[in-house]
């Protein structure tokens, strides 16, 4: 794999970060400083000192807030472009003199270098918080081979870990922040930090903002115009009952799709989410009893029947019928699905999803 290949990588992953972090300040003079890091064309930051990025140093450098540079590398990271390194440092030595035990971003490693005595003063080190560092670094392909992206990975949570009275260093929450897992809070330090170096994968194809707005959008796009197509020759064929089976069974799978997957990965604010949902799921409701030809309409004589109590029931003023078809209902449902997509598209373009 070429350098520049992993520059488009991290591009479209920054691009990704750049609509996530919209309410963060100085997002792009971290990005900036990051892809400085990216395009210098050196990989081992073992060598290249200058390639680490430690949030909490490089924030008061760059003069941002200390959360946008953790949430922008904790997001890079999750989107394999960045790797965590740890660099482990012996308590015996003088802090003016290098007691480097180990720097690595694998857990194998770390798990051996605990094994075996410091090489300064010959013991055995705890892993403690006092001890470590916890570092970012571009995650340079060694091969050619780069997977393909996972969608998971535009699943977000937990962006910051509450602090608690016992565990409020940065590196404590730096790994509970990366592993995403709120019930690892109360393990130890070292299983933390383990963790969070197992965490780090191979580069993945990150695609651009509007491949990954289209993968995250194409279960319910299908689905819904699935059944648009199919709801009436359904309820032609297998009766108005079936009809409403398949309505209930897709307002389901939409309601789960969406609230599950779709809109977790995009992120979209609390009003874009209900409105979304209700208009999707009111266009399936009003194809439904278009195309069985429910009809409600008030009732002189007999109406329906809710029964209370043994003897009492209550009686709505109200008729339900099937009939024929009923155009005005389909076309309303038709009507409210463009509705619908009209906003999602708006909204979205909005926020930056088809921005590049
Ligand atoms: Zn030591």
């Amino acid at each position: 794999m070429s350098s520049s290949e992993f520059e488009s990588i991290f591009e479209h992953a920054a691009a990704l970060v750049r609509i996530r972090c919209k309410g963060f300040h100085g997002v792009e003079t971290v990005l900036a400083a990051l892809n400085s890091r990216v395009v210098s064309g050196h990989s081992d930051p073992r060598i290249h000192r200058e390639l680490f990025f430690e949030p909490w140093i490089d924030s008061q450098q760059l003069g941002v807030p200390q959360d946008t540079a953790e949430e922008v590398a904790r997001e890079l990271h999750q989107l394999s472009v960045l790797t965590v390194w740890t660099r482990l440092r012996c308590t015996e030595v003088p802090f003016d003199e290098d007691g480097t035990i180990t720097e690595t971003n694998s857990a194998e490693e770390l798990e051996r270098v605990r094994s075996i005595p410091c090489p300064h003063c010959g013991t055995f080190h705890d892993i403690v918080p006092s001890l470590v560092e916890t570092l970012y670094a571009p995650n340079f392909p060694m091969s050619d081979q780069v997977a393909p992206f996972t969608a998971g990975r535009l699943r977000l949570g937990l962006a910051k870990p509450v602090a608690q009275a016992d565990r409020s260093d940065p590196n404590t929450l730096r790994c509970i922040s990366i592993i995403r897992d709120s019930s690892v809070r109360d393990e130890p330090f070292a299983v933390l930090l383990t963790r969070a170096l197992a965490t780090n994968t191979k580069v993945e194809h990150v695609p651009a903002p509007h491949q990954a707005w289209m993968a995250a959008w194409m279960g319910p796009i299908v689905i819904t115009l699935g059944f648009l197509v199919l709801i009436g020759p359904i309820v032609n064929f297998a009766g108005q009952a079936a009809g409403w089976v398949c309505a209930a069974l897709v307002i389901l799978v939409i309601f789960l799709v969406i609230r599950g997957d779709t809109q977790v990965k995009l992120a979209p604010s609390a009003a874009s989410r209900s409105l979304t949902r209700s208009g999707i799921m009111g266009t399936l409701l009003l194809l439904t009893a278009g195309t069985t030809g429910l009809q409600v309409s008030l009732s002189k004589g007999e109406g329906v029947a809710i029964s209370l109590l043994e003897s009492h029931s209550l009686i709505l003023p109200i008729k339900l019928e099937y009939g024929g078809t009923n155009y005005w209902l389909v076309g309303l449902g038709v009507g409210l699905f463009f509705l619908t997509a009209v906003f999602v598209l708006v909204y979205d373009k909005r926020i930056g999803w088809f921005g590049s």
